[in-house]
């Protein structure tokens, strides 16, 4: 019986897919930024129920000729880069040719074309990666695509999409800083089927934050514009009479790439250190130009994470910049600070969203702008802010109750039991280390260190038991110098070792030779877990039985492979949390620190004071 098989290229396509197309508001990210690259200068998106059912982007781009067409599904099939010398200085958002034969992977897909030196348009369906029609129709220039039914054939995927609402929310959010990052694109957002915003796409950023934050928002801004080593930041800075509860109201673009970093924001919140009470943050929308070569965005698919080649230098910049901008601002309190502009360039107008065979009336779009218009005195209201991400957790000013989670608890319903796990509904992970999942009336605090720590040392004590300890070979060997006491403690414990699966030899000198070690341990660098595991034993000593020996040199080692930051992916931490409920008790590490706390709904909402 064959074991092994090659997968065919759907379900390859269908594995590759989840790296860019993660949920609608990706599917919006990356066909808005094919939109940008083909230098349309109008864009709409369309999108109901939260994107799931349908998403439709139309720009007035250059659009595709008819024998690209069915190139652009291809995986890895560009326009955009040549070679991977190209990377340094790419300029346009996408250029790993993977969206659209993602997204065709997943879902079912028109996509309608006129390319401008075109006579004739073009129509391509694709469901599945299986191309369905394909044919000439009218069309105006540009680009229409339209994503129906995402996940429709990927059931586990969808499973972990989340409301229609929260995914709504998101795509919202996207289209809001899609729209900051180029106030020269005009920008139009559809959610079932109601203007969201429209900006003019003049050019104007503060415009734009009108249109998104609002009037008192837009009020209380001041510009900054700033030049250093090649470098410029320019936006808005928010008055402190701006400061929020939390960070999600700091925007910064790098080249016009909507990006998130912790290095900046710290540099933001430096610059503004003496104007922002503890706990504030400020609101701000800056762009930051660079040369390309002095940042990396190629770090992720969804290329939102950066990394900068002078770190220092950068961030003295951002800083000083901010400082600058507040503190000159202080001096002449009084100017008006935000001009108006002189002139205004005339709106854009917005592309219609186009579709072969439109399922609803082809005026919706036309009548829902005219009644928006109605429904508002002014032709730009204030958008309904949408509805926040999880972002409560990424609060610094929280204070929580700890909660140890005691037994009791769990005699009506078990946490980490088989029955609960289906009803996990898995948050995610904060500061690299913990997992939150939501369960009935409480939120749960996972350690993944502990928890990880603790399933090692259960499979390790179970293979000790049942005497069938698997190994892992290291090829080659690794050489570890031990100083005077460890090499005492090792050769008294080297039977313990054994026993454990490290296979160890003398090297001659200080030196031994480590042939294996125990599977369950082969995660990190072996070499630092083992010395480190010898050094945590030189310090306590050797006593006690065989046994306490062996079982505390299998903590150590577990507790050292496990150790620094480890990235878990949701899959992975799903595994563990699988593992780590046939445990007997998987509420503490082998150290006797807890896996696992929980705190209620009722204490949140007193927090919050709903509750008094
Ligand atoms: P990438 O953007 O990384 O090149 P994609 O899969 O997103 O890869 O797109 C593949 C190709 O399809 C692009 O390189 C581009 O030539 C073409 N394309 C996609 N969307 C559009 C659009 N809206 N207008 C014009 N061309 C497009
Ligand atoms: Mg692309």
């Amino acid at each position: 019986m064959a074991l092994i098989h090659i997968l065919d290229s759907q379900t390859i396509d269908q594995i590759a897919a989840g790296e860019v197309v993660e949920r609608p508001s990706s599917v919006v990210k990356e066909l808005v930024e094919n939109s940008m690259d083909a230098g349309a200068d109008a864009i709409t998106v369309e999108i109901k129920d939260g994107g799931i059912e349908l998403i439709r982007v139309t720009d007035n781009g250059c659009g595709i000729l008819k024998e690209d067409l069915p190139n652009a599904f291809l995986r890895h099939a560009t326009s955009k880069i040549r070679t991977a010398e190209d990377l340094s200085k790419v300029l346009s958002m996408g250029f790993r040719g993977e969206a659209l034969g993602s997204i065709a992977a997943v879902a079912k897909v028109e996509l309608i074309s006129k390319h401008r030196d075109a006579l004739m348009g073009n129509r391509y369906v694709i469901e599945g990666g299986i191309e369905k029609e394909s044919d000439e129709v009218g069309a105006p220039d540009g680009t229409t695509i339209v994503v129906r039914n995402l996940f429709y054939n990927t059931p586990a995927r969808r499973k972990f999409l989340k409301t229609t609402a929260t995914e709504g929310g998101y795509v919202a959010d996207l289209m809001e800083h899609l729209a900051m990052s180029r106030p020269d694109i005009s920008y139009t957002f559809i959610q079932n089927r109601q203007v969201k915003f429209s900006t003019s796409g003049n050019g104007d950023l503060k415009e734009v934050i009108y249109h998104i934050y609002g009037k008192d928002t837009a009020r209380e801004i001041i510009p900054i514009i700033s030049n250093q080593d090649g470098m410029t930041i320019e936006g808005y800075l928010g008055t402190p009479v701006n400061a929020r509860s939390n960070r999600n109201f700091e925007n910064y673009f790098i080249n016009r790439r909507y990006i998130k970093s912790n290095l900046i924001a710290k540099g933001i919140e430096e610059g503004y250190k003496a104007y922002m009470m503890q706990h504030r943050f400020p609101f701000c929308v800056l762009h930051i130009t660079m040369d390309t070569q002095e940042v990396d965005v190629n770090v992720h698919p969804s290329k939102m994470d950066v990394r900068f080649h002078d770190q220092q230098q950068f961030m003295d910049f951002i800083i000083k910049a901010v400082a600058e901008t507040l503190s000159a601002r202080e001096m002449i309190a009084d100017c008006d600070l935000v001009p108006e502009k002189e002139e205004k360039k005339l709106s854009k107008e917005a592309p219609e969203p186009f579709e072969h065979n439109r399922r609803e009336s082809e005026d919706t779009h036309k009548k829902t702008a005219m009644l928006q218009k109605i429904l508002e005195p002014k032709p730009v209201g204030k958008v309904t802010k949408p509805v926040p991400k999880n972002n409560i957790l990424k609060e610094r000013d929280h204070i929580f109750v700890e909660r140890p989670v005691q037994m009791e608890l769990f005699d009506k319903q078990r946490v980490l039991s088989e029955s609960s796990r289906k009803q996990y509904k898995i948050i995610g992970q904060i500061f690299d280390t913990y997992w939150l999942f939501e369960l009935g009336d409480n939120l749960y605090f996972i350690d993944q260190h502990a928890a990880h720590e603790k399933v090692n040392y259960e499979r390790l004590m179970k293979q000790l038991k049942e005497d069938h300890v698997y190994r892992q070979q290291l090829n080659p060997p690794i050489v570890v110098t031990v100083t005077g006491i460890e090499r005492q403690v090792l050769s008294e414990a080297m039977e313990y070792f054994a026993e454990l699966g490290f296979e160890i030899e003398e090297f001659g000198g200080n030196e031994y030779a480590i042939r294996t070690i125990p599977l369950e341990l082969y995660l990190n660098d072996p070499k630092d877990m083992f010395l480190e595991t010898l050094n945590e034993l030189a310090e306590t000593g050797l006593t006690g039985t065989p046994e306490i020996i062996c079982q505390r040199i299998a903590t150590m080692a577990c507790k050292a492979s496990v150790k620094g930051n480890m990235k878990v992916s949701l899959t992975e931490i799903d595994a563990l949390l699988d593992e780590l409920l046939t445990l007997e008790n998987p509420y503490h590490c082998p150290h006797g620190r807890p896996t696992i706390f929980a705190m209620s709904k009722y204490d949140i909402e007193k927090k919050f004071k709903r509750i008094v």
